[in-house]
């Protein structure tokens, strides 16, 4: 097999506020600060596949959150010199505005989502104040619609996508959270998406403020810990400013407006 290049696409940005972002911030005593937030999508691709995890906000609902697009993702999908059309696998880490608005754009995917997920927010208590915040009702609606489509996978537990990615569900953020490591180039990735949000959440323990299950959130940091106990996995978080700086990884011959925004966590590479 060979092992996979996998990228991070920064397409938006904001400055929140600690107290905004951590959940009962109060309760750790401290003053409140800024906290740059990026907003990403990922890039899985080798010689035999190109998946793509996540897909941004669209532009209207992010501009109604006020949250900067710096480049379409499609936009920035065929400036990496891949066409969203053709596209053949989508992953959704998990249903959220941030993460599902653009699927429009990619009509021909299979998009793999946790089975919890899926049920959760086609049930009774997606349309809950505290739940549907965080969503956009013709996003979700355009779930159940590529469901009945017949492209719609659904999946639980721990799954072997492709050779070299697995995908586990954690739940945590949201019912069905998933979390995707990978046999990247220089290392096994772990793709943690909003699992983890910012590497504070991991370091100080400190969950998140959207939150559906307490416990899973925490259980959910804890194989974090495990996952990148041995030296070489490379963890990613869903919203940190730093990733840029952890990975500061270019990749060469970008169009101009791509070279700021797209990290390059791994090389890929015959293994
Ligand atoms: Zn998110």
């Amino acid at each position: 097999m060979s092992e996979y290049e996998v990228l991070a696409v920064r397409y938006g940005s904001r400055v929140a506020r600690k107290a905004e972002t951590y959940l009962n911030f109060h309760v750790y005593g401290e003053p409140d600060s800024d906290l740059p937030m990026d907003y990403f999508f990922w890039v899985v691709r080798n010689g035999d596949r190109t998946i793509v995890v996540d897909c941004g906000f669209g532009p209207e609902p992010g501009l109604a959150r006020r949250r900067t697009m710096l480049v379409h993702p499609a936009d920035a999908l065929r400036g990496l010199g891949i066409t969203p059309e053709s596209v053949s696998q989508v992953v959704v880490t998990h249903a959220h505005y941030d993460h599902i608005g653009n699927l429009d754009h990619f009509p021909a995917a299979e998009v793999v989502i946790a089975r919890r997920e899926f049920e959760f927010w086609t049930g009774p208590y997606a349309r809950r104040t505290q739940f549907a915040h965080s969503t956009e009702a013709d996003e979700l609606a355009r779930l159940a619609t590529i469901a009945g489509q017949g492209r719609l996978r659904q999946v639980e537990g721990t799954v072997d996508l492709a050779p070299g990615i697995e995908l586990t569900v954690v739940g945590g953020h949201t019912p069905g959270q998933l979390i995707a490591q990978v046999a990247g180039g220089d290392g096994t990735v772990i793709l943690a998406a909003d699992a983890l949000h910012f590497y504070e959440e991991l370091e100080r323990d400190r969950p998140f403020f959207v939150v559906a299950d307490l416990l899973e959130m925490y259980q959910g940091f804890d194989l974090l810990r495990e996952m990148t106990e041995d030296s070489g996995r490379l963890l990613v978080a869903g919203h940190d400013a730093q990733v840029g700086d952890r990975f500061a990884g270019r990749v060469e011959g970008l169009p101009d407006e791509l070279g700021d925004l797209v990290v390059r966590i791994a090389r890929g590479g015959e293994s």
